[in-house]
């Protein structure tokens, strides 16, 4: 399937020279923005290590990019990990025991950690601190390493998948939000000018309204609209290029694409609007259930298209008229 829709990162995403480098070049997210702000300064003059931080919400919006300003903000080393890759106590040992003190150490998918793993960074965490077990049998031996003072910066897609000590032990819980149109304008006027494919103002919004709240994408359709206006256009992002090339890689005006319509599609033609249950959504799309309620589902429920309830989830009336459908008449509506 086409990847350049979906907001999880892809190996194409090598946009370093675009990624905001310090905080004050970091569109949106005022609120989470303003407060690391205090929190780095303060750290900063008291020369300690920052509290350990947990950014969660929708792949695509700027954690690993905040984690790696903050590093540089607090003048340290950043360090990059993920849940997934840590597969033994040890792996973890590794990397705690190289950090300098006050370094930034991020750990993307934190949700995603093995919970052997995961008792080894409870004490690094609160004393730092390493309990680590030497030998096996009889013979093992517990030795405490102690740890240079560092911050954790974790992220996560799925707030509650994380397990309650693991969340308590973080000090600055961020939630990083969708994205206006606004921002997203700023940040395709940005990268373009980078690019050196300046976008006019109605092309630049275009690109905006049509990317899912998410800048991952807003650059990914950048990209793609600097392609088609390169080789039909002449090198300018217009309005007129940028409908013609998001329509043809299938973003509607909405900025939905091919896996969210047929999302809601289903619930429309198959299960009259809904409720429906999640894993029949799952099981009838050949969509995991993560990728459903992580990347999907999101968006849908920002923009009001779908609801959850108990009973399973609902189209709403704004779905209706997006599909061009007629809505089931229910008594008393
Ligand atoms: P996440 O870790 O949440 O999945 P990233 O930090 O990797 O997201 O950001 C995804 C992409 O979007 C990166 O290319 C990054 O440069 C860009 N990006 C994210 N937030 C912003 C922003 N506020 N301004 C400009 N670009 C951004």
């Amino acid at each position: 399937p086409d990847n350049t829709l979906r907001p999880e990162r892809q190996p194409e995403d090598n946009d370093r020279a675009l990624r905001p480098q310090v905080l004050d070049d970091f569109i949106g997210q005022a609120e989470a923005r303003a407060n690391l702000k205090v929190f780095i300064q303060s750290a900063r003059q008291r020369g300690e290590a920052m509290d350990h931080t947990l950014f969660h919400g929708p792949p695509g919006l700027g954690k690993t990019t905040l984690a790696q300003i903050m590093a540089r903000e607090l003048g340290v080393n950043f360090r990059m990990t993920s849940g997934p890759v840590l597969a033994k106590a040890g792996d973890l040992a590794a990397i705690l025991t190289n950090l300098e003190a006050r370094d930034v150490l991020f750990i993307d998918e934190i949700h995603r950690l093995n919970p052997a793993v995961e008792e080894v960074l409870y004490p690094a965490l609160e004393d730092y601190e390493l309990d680590l077990v030497i030998g096996e049998g009889p013979a093992a031996r517990t030795v405490r390493i102690e740890l240079q003072p560092f911050t954790l910066v974790g992220a996560t897609t799925r707030l509650g998948l994380l397990t309650t000590p693991l969340r308590d032990r973080f000090g600055i819980p961020t939630r990083l939000q969708f994205y206006t149109v606004e921002e997203l304008n700023e940040i395709v006027t940005r990268n373009a000018r980078l690019m050196g494919a300046p976008a006019d103002a109605e092309g630049a919004r275009e690109i905006a309204k049509r990317s899912r709240g998410t800048p991952r994408i807003a650059g990914r359709l950048l990209r793609r609209v600097v392609d088609f206006a390169l080789v039909e256009g002449d090198g300018r992002v217009t309005r007129a290029i940028a409908d013609h090339a998001l329509t043809r890689l299938g973003v509607d005006h909405l900025g939905l694409d091919g896996a969210d319509r047929r999302y809601l599609a289903l619930i429309a033609e198959n299960y009259g609007g809904g409720p429906v249950g999640i894993e029949t959504i799952s099981a009838a799309l050949s969509e995991s259930r993560d990728a459903l309620e992580e990347v999907i589902e999101p968006f849908l429920l920002q923009q009001g298209l779908i609801q959850r309830t108990p009973r399973g989830r609902m189209l709403a009336q704004k779905a209706w008229r997006h599909l061009g459908l007629e809505a089931p008449r229910e008594p008393g509506q």
